[in-house]
């Protein structure tokens, strides 16, 4: 006899469910929320499918957001939790490869779970009707395989993102990918071209944050990676091993992505993330530690307050980390950091014992030649913090003023 499987859901989204029912609609729990609750993890959130039309819907609750309407999907405020409710749909033709041609809504819940990815990601759940799994995704869940629903070809047809999604999962998951959905992937990853680049992104970045961020080695080994980008296609599978130590650092993406481009420059990592179009402090944080991995860390005190000052101590701190990744040997290096940032020796010119305007009060002209003069008490300061006193400091404008052959008031 088959168990009978009882998820615990949230109240909100059992009310939800409810409310729909009590007015002669289906609906259930979906996709990523009931694979998860299978595998014993929270969920991120909670979807909601149902046959009710998206007007229906929001007749029912009155309050909702139109968060994707051409798609069918309405959202549902409970306090601060949103939840995301659709309408049944059979995706039309997809005559581009990436999204269908037109979207059509479906009485029928079978119709709309066909539609979805993969197996363990086309689970319906309600406690009137227990588990609705059409496609074997509880078998799947308990193999630990990803494998498309229905014919892996057709599907990475008709959106080739799907063959990211695959990897993206068996990352997240921990699971191998199936073999016929491995050998569509491989006879299909030219379609990958036809992607955005924004959804490549996401995906690769829930890859590589991933609690096995060493999948992302089978991008390189499906031949994906020749279709994400120019820039990313200059990475190879070698590139990709490192990842197999970065289950040690923190799931941040800027560590992470630095980790990856470890044996590129860092104007070549900014390229790779620029046609990825990722956010611009990314690119910053991840060019940085690119131009720093390799580098040594630094033995004296006066080399490691340089270091703060160039890229200031939370990037130290993620250059600490990816270097311990590395295998080196860097608990002296931080132990003496810490006694510097506990000291509070200066390192930035906010630290200086005088600023711009005691130098101006002194004589000094506002203009370029104030900023360089603060820049040069600065390095002072760094090669000796026990200079950074205001009398010090303003012995020693004077000494630059005069080594620039002129008078205090004239600089
Ligand atoms: P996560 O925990 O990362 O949110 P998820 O399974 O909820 O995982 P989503 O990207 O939020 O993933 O998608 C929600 C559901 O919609 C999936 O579980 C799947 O059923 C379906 N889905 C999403 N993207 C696609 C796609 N490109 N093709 C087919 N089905 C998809
Ligand atoms: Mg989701």
């Amino acid at each position: 006899m088959q168990e009978i499987i009882k998820i615990d859901m949230p109240q909100d989204v059992v009310e939800i469910i409810q409310g729909l029912c009590s007015h002669g609609f289906a609906a259930y729990a979906v996709g990523g929320c009931v694979r998860d609750t299978l595998l014993g993890v929270e969920p991120k959130d909670w979807d909601i499918t149902t046959s009710a039309s998206p007007v229906q819907v929001k007749e029912i609750f009155g309050h909702t957001l139109d968060t994707g309407i051409e798609h069918g999907t309405v959202t549902i405020m409970r306090g601060k939790i949103g939840y995301e409710v659709t309408t049944y749909r059979i995706d039309g033709k997809y005559s581009d490869g990436r999204h269908p041609d037109q979207v059509k809504f479906t009485p029928n819940l079978f119709e709309d779970l066909r539609r979805r990815d993969f197996t363990i990601n086309a689970m319906a759940y309600s406690d009137e009707m227990g588990l609705v799994d059409e496609f074997c995704g509880m078998e799947d869940l308990e193999k630990k395989v990803v494998r498309c629903v229905g014919e892996a070809k057709e599907r990475f047809q008709e959106d080739a993102l799907r063959m990211l999604r695959a990897i993206r999962f068996s990352a997240q998951l921990g699971f191998t990918i199936e073999s016929d959905t491995w050998q569509a992937m491989i006879q299909m990853a030219k379609n990958l071209s036809l992607v955005s680049k924004e959804r490549i992104l996401v995906e690769l970045t829930k890859t590589i944050c991933s609690s096995h961020p060493e999948m992302v080695k089978k991008i390189f080994d499906s031949g994906l990676h020749k279709e994400i980008g120019q820039h990313f296609s200059s990475l190879s599978a070698r590139d990709a091993e490192v990842m197999a130590f970065s289950g040690q650092l923190p799931e941040e993406k800027h560590l992470r992505f630095a980790l990856l481009f470890k044996n590129k420059s860092g104007e070549e990592a900014k390229a790779i993330l620029r046609e990825l179009k990722a956010d611009n402090d990314t690119i910053k944080k991840v060019k940085i530690l690119v131009e720093y991995i390799d580098r040594k860390l630094p033995r004296n005190e006066k080399r490691m307050r340089q270091a703060l000052s160039e890229i200031g101590p939370e990037r130290v701190r993620d250059w600490i980390l990816l270097k311990k990744v590395l295998g080196e040997e860097v608990e002296d290096f931080q132990n003496r950091l810490q006694e510097i940032l506990e000291r509070g020796d200066a390192y930035t010119l906010q630290m200086l014992a005088v600023d711009g305007a005691t130098l101006i009060r002194a004589g000094i002209k506002p203009g370029p030649n104030l900023g360089q003069i603060l820049g040069e008490l600065l390095s002072y300061v760094i090669e000796d913090p026990s200079k950074n006193t205001m009398m010090f400091l303003l012995e020693k404008v004077k000494e630059i003023c005069y080594n620039q052959n002129c008078k205090i008031d004239q600089c």
